[in-house]
């Protein structure tokens, strides 16, 4: 494996038991330091393979070494972004600009959650996103499939579920509904409606 850190995992922004009973000790753990890990060293392998390859001006499948490369990087921010998103403070509703802005998208709370809900029915393993286009100052929900497909270029993710079967199945088995109830009881409302306002300040 790579001895360069091109990309390092982060720290959980609390401690592995801290999300109990919503997401236990061990899947905490070992979703973070195997999954998350995996992806980070993935990432950093490809690079070094690339570098490599220039140096000694060599001949590389690029096709094959990119869609890897999008993949174990789109793991690494998706995952990133995901830790920061839950907090065992979490749950409750979202206040301030983020509410305000989720009532003028969607019409309520109960609709956001509802159409997130089957956004949650992503093809195969995947993730349920929140993000906001700066062209349109608009909220949008998508469904990434693996951990790079389906996303909307240039759009900013301000909220993250993880809906990888890796996610939930030591917890929650084949109930994934379960595990994204439990996920609105640790959702860090506050970070997600401080990405929001840290991306319109940047807007034009
Ligand atoms: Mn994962």
């Amino acid at each position: 494996m790579s001895g360069k850190n091109f990309y390092q995992l982060p720290e959980l922004p609390y401690g592995y038991k801290d999300l109990e009973p919503n997401i236990s000790e061990e899947l905490l753990t070992l979703h973070h330091d195997k999954h998350h890990a995996g992806y980070v060293n993935g990432a950093n392998a490809i690079l070094e393979t690339l570098d490599n390859a220039r140096k000694n001006n060599q001949e590389l499948d690029m096709k094959s070494e990119l869609k890897a490369l999008s993949f174990n990087v789109g793991g690494h921010v998706l995952h990133s972004l995901f830790w920061e998103n839950m907090s065992p403070d979490g749950g409750g509703e979202p206040e301030g600009k983020l509410a305000e802005m989720i009532d003028a998208e969607f019409g309520s709370l109960e609709r956001f959650r509802k159409e997130f809900w089957d956004a949650c029915k992503v093809e195969g393993s995947g993730w349920a996103v929140l993000a906001y286009c700066s062209k349109t100052g608009r909220l949008m929900i998508g469904q990434v499939e693996k951990h790079s497909v389906n996303v909307y270029p240039g759009f900013r993710i301000i909220m993250t579920l993880d809906l990888w079967e890796h996610a939930f199945y030591l917890d929650y088995k084949n109930e994934k509904g379960k595990f994204i109830e439990a996920f609105w009881n640790v959702v860090n409302w506050k970070e997600v409606g401080r990405r929001l306002e840290e991306i319109q300040g940047q807007s034009p």
